[in-house]
């Protein structure tokens, strides 16, 4: 039997780079992976969603050619081929972590993975071949699928989830979009701009419902100025997928209503993999759903730890790398720190992006916080007029005694890549003052961020 010191069970951004950092740290790693290395990040989330994006963003562009003094007989698109791309980049990717395992010297085990008592995990291939393995540690990054509500049973054609919509051979006239958080607002964005009908029904009073209320109600004013229909406090009741198209009865405040689309996307949430991987017969605590692991995802069993989708926290991929790389490092026995999940940041990659850290307003006066609150309009960015993308804002929270930076958030083109200012301005305990006198180029979007700031302590320039 082969023996390792660190096996990694799921190879996602959590189990790859939990790999990575192992073998860098001197353990001898395997990985093991049922379906293709890069798990839903690279293969089914992140990667392909933006490769999409990216699409409808150039898409958007050619329409508006005539903004920027360009011309174009007619802007048209081939949805096959846009899909293609989208696949083709999530493949290189995954080659790109089968590169970067040979690379550190990690073992890459191919099949399913089941843990067994002794430290051991049983490998069954597709050829259905068992094979067992063993390690000191065992780390569990098994990760989640699209979660199914009972009475939105996915079939994979008429009502799916996110594998099927990116992955659609045909693009439908009409979808309806159940869930309006990261997953279902980025896909109802695309859809839109490809040309698709789309409704989006969210059950909770706003769109984005974790983000901070003003950028949640900036972003349905422009979810309905690119033309999707937003039905907020509705929920879908039940679908029929007899008939060619779906019918999907929709409880709202004021009463029952029938949509009918080609297609309905659940986008309601994640299930994790935690069933048959031996869980229960090692006795494995979990909750709700998830693993319960302590501050440095050890498991309640001596040597097997989980990180990633599987354990609690934001299911994100930045998460699961950095739960990973935490886990094995503390397993070295190195001097780390917990997690700071107050300090993790959160993206939606439809237009307008959005891109938040920290706490909300509402979070921020619960917590008994008294404010200084500070917002910048991108319509007052030279840098944003001049891409034409002056929608959104940034909007930055400090507490008022101590100058805390307690939460950023922002809604506009390109605040993705600006969000990780106010994480780093954050992780070092920066005040609002440090950041007003650290000088942003100019012209930038980033300027927004400083302005904010400068309007929290009315001190802004620009409006
Ligand atoms: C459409 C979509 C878009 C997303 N966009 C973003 C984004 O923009 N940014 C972001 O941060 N996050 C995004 N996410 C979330 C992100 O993809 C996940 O948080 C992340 O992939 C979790 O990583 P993980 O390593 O825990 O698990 P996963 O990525 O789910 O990987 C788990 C791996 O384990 C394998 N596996 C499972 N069971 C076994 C077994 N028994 N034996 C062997 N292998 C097994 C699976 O095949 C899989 O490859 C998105 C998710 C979706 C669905």
């Amino acid at each position: 039997m082969s023996k390792y010191d660190i096996i990694v069970l799921g190879s996602g951004p959590g189990g790859y780079v939990t790999a990575i950092r192992a073998s860098q740290l001197g353990f001898k790693t395997a990985i093991i992976e049922k379906e293709s290395l890069g798990g839903v990040c690279l293969n089914w989330g992140c990667i392909p969603t933006k490769a999409l994006l990216k699409s409808a963003e150039v898409f958007d562009y050619l329409k508006h050619a005539e903004d920027y003094g360009l011309s174009l007989e007619k802007a048209d698109k081939d949805f096959s081929k846009v899909i293609k791309r989208s696949r083709d980049v999530a493949a290189g990717m995954s080659k790109g972590v089968q590169f970067l395992m040979k690379k550190n010297k990690i073992d890459v085990i191919e099949g399913f993975g089941k843990l067994k008592s002794g430290k051991k995990v049983a490998v069954t291939d597709k050829d259905d071949k068992t094979k067992e393995y063993q390690a000191d540690n065992i780390i569990v990054a098994t990760g989640a699928r699209s979660r199914e509500l009972p009475n939105l049973k996915q079939d994979g054609k008429k009502v799916i989830g996110y594998r099927e919509a990116m992955s659609l051979e045909k693009q439908p006239e009409s979808m309806i979009v159940v869930g309006s958080g990261a997953i279902g607002v980025e896909f109802a964005h695309f859809y839109n701009a490809m040309g698709t009908e789309v409704t989006v029904v969210e059950f909770l009073p706003n769109v984005v419902p974790l983000e901070d209320e003003e950028i949640s109600k900036q972003f349905e004013r422009s979810m309905k100025k690119a033309g999707i229909k937003v039905m907020t406090n509705s929920s879908v009741e039940s679908v029929d997928t007899s008939g060619k198209k779906v019918k999907a009865k929709v409880k709202t405040k004021k009463g029952e209503e029938t949509l009918e689309a080609d297609i309905v996307l659940s986008a309601v949430g994640i299930k994790t993999n935690i069933e048959n991987i031996g869980l229960e017969d090692l006795k494995i605590k979990t909750d709700k759903d998830k693993i319960v692991v302590d501050d440095f995802y050890k498991t309640n069993v001596d040597g097997i730890y989980a990180i990633g989708d599987v354990v609690h926290g934001p299911a994100l991929a930045h998460v699961a790398s950095a739960e990973g790389i935490l886990c094995v490092e503390k397993i070295k026995g190195m001097d780390v720190e917990p997690l700071d999940y107050g300090n993790i940041p959160g993206c939606t990659y439809a237009t307008p992006e959005i891109a938040s850290v920290g706490m909300t307003e509402k979070q921020a006066k619960e917590a008994g916080y008294e404010l200084k609150v500070g917002k910048f309009p991108f319509s007052a960015s030279g840098k944003a007029k001049a891409a034409g993308k002056s929608e959104g804002f940034v909007k930055v929270i400090f507490d008022a005694k101590y100058g805390e930076w307690l939460g950023c958030h922002m809604i506009g083109a390109g605040v993705t890549d600006m969000i990780a200012e106010a994480v780093l301005g954050r992780k070092l305990e920066t005040t609002g003052h440090e950041v007003l006198k650290a000088v942003h180029p100019h012209p930038t979007m980033s300027e927004a961020v400083m302005e904010a700031v400068a309007a929290a302590y009315d001190e802004v320039i620009h409006i």
